[in-house]
């Protein structure tokens, strides 16, 4: 079961064009929807969530028209959305088994079962009675994630899941999507290319609401092969570089810049060659959008 994306444009009543003629085909799997803040990528996925309606344009899940069968939708539908509230003063336990129920899981005994194992599975089982308040963030994405597996969904959706989350937290939120199964599409909405590069053999990044790119993580390096260039600079000297070269990233290094510039010949200063990695692709792409000191990746010191 595909899903597929075709044409879809949006522009909000304050004139802002969140989406400008989006078309994606996403097979089952883990697809990652890259993109800088305020590129349309929860605009995108509200849309596909059936919790809003696009200007023009078509999304098709399998045989379902997603835009006109909504509760087909939703019944195929988990949905971890980027703002996840819950109510804080139940248990972990109490609220699972509620959204079962609204799920239409009517038997107490099955709803147990299901609510059980899938507390397990979050690892949030000794946690169960807890209440969601006490929670700790990555406590509360994994919960999330439970919510939006309950009843197996063909389509899961999840929306910037990993922001705000520490290096472990992130990794056991990793580990839990990797395992959803791969008869699931899966779209990892996220601003943070270490997602798409540990999760995601197919991604696309949207910049200004447009795809700028769709493809494999190969595919989207070779075009800068050749044409990374590293260096190490002093802070003073970085204005200077930064006016005469097309500066991608700064990642500081035992306190000293660390560029990478795209340039199509050497340009000698004692500039290295590098590998392109998928930051270099995701920073050539955004430029015009991408917000530069967001390079999340802990330097090596
Ligand atoms: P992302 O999820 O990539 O950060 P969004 O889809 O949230 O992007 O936003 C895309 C653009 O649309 C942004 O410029 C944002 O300010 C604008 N936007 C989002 N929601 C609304 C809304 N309800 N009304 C007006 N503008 C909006």
């Amino acid at each position: 079961m595909n899903l597929q994306i075709s044409g879809l444009s949006k522009t909000y009543p304050n004139g802002v064009k969140a989406l400008d003629n989006v078309s994606l085909t996403i097979e089952p799997g883990m697809f990652g929807l890259l993109g800088p803040n305020g590129a349309g990528k929860s605009t995108l996925m509200r849309t596909i969530a059936t919790l809003q309606e696009p200007d023009q344009g078509t999304v098709q899940l399998g045989d379902v028209n997603v835009l006109e069968q909504k509760d087909q939708v939703r019944q195929m539908l988990g949905y971890l959305p980027q703002e996840f509230g819950v109510y804080p003063r139940t248990s972990a336990s109490a609220m699972l088994s509620h959204l079962a129920m609204l799920k239409g899981v009517v038997s107490r005994t099955q709803r147990k079962e299901l609510v059980g194992a899938m507390l397990q599975r979050v690892n949030l089982y000794e946690h169960r009675f807890k209440h969601l308040s006490g929670f700790s963030g990555g406590m509360k994405q994994r919960f999330g994630i439970a919510q939006a597996l309950l009843c197996h969904p063909g389509l899961l959706i999840v929306d910037e899941p990993t922001a705000g989350l520490d290096p472990n937290e992130r990794n056991r939120f990793y580990n839990l999507l990797a395992d959803v199964g791969e008869n699931t599409v899966v779209i990892l909405s996220t601003h943070i290319v270490q997602d798409v590069k540990e999760l995601c053999s197919r991604f696309a990044i949207l910049s200004n609401g447009r795809v700028v790119f769709s493809g494999g993580p190969a595919e989207a390096t070779a075009e800068l092969e050749g044409r990374i260039w590293e260096r190490s600079v002093s802070k003073a000297e970085l204005p200077d570089f930064q006016s005469r070269y097309q500066v991608l990233s700064t990642k500081l290094v035992a306190n000293k810049p660390l560029i990478h510039v795209l340039n199509d010949e050497d340009p000698g200063e004692g500039f290295v060659s590098v590998r392109p990695e998928l930051e270099d692709v995701y920073f050539s792409m955004t430029q015009g959008q991408a917000i530069h000191a967001e390079t999340e990746t802990t330097a090596a010191l």
